[in-house]
């Protein structure tokens, strides 16, 4: 991989990252979900906790992402990005390009897993 492929990549995982980060500190109304809910109906308040069930499955999945990009950024400082962890064989562009925080080839997705 070339440095300019790699300076592409870094930006998209830079700008993904500023993103994530932006979205996850947004606090779920829980507060508002709960006082409100003395004099609503229980059908109401199962609604408003589905609602913030999802926000923290999404909190979470945006937790493990983040995670994820850090993994990355930290691979390419470190000069190990591009290449395989399991096997050490590079990674194709085209799979990077797809995904940026692609650490192992395609055989060993799954042990990451
Ligand atoms: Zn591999």
């Amino acid at each position: 991989m070339n440095n300019e492929h790699l300076q592409q990549l870094r930006h998209e995982l830079e700008e993904e990252l500023a993103t994530l980060q932006q979205h996850i500190h947004e606090e779920p109304t829980v507060e508002d979900s709960e006082l409100s809910s003395i004099d609503n109906h229980p059908a109401d308040a199962a609604t408003d906790l589905t609602t913030v069930t999802t926000e923290i499955a999404l909190d979470e999945m945006k937790e493990d992402e983040i995670g994820k990009i850090r993994a990355a950024l930290r691979a390419m400082d470190e000069g190990t990005y591009g290449k395989c962890i399991v096997c050490g064989k590079v990674i194709p562009f085209e799979r990077l390009e797809a995904v940026p925080t692609a650490l192992t080839c395609i055989d060993h997705v799954e042990e990451m897993e």
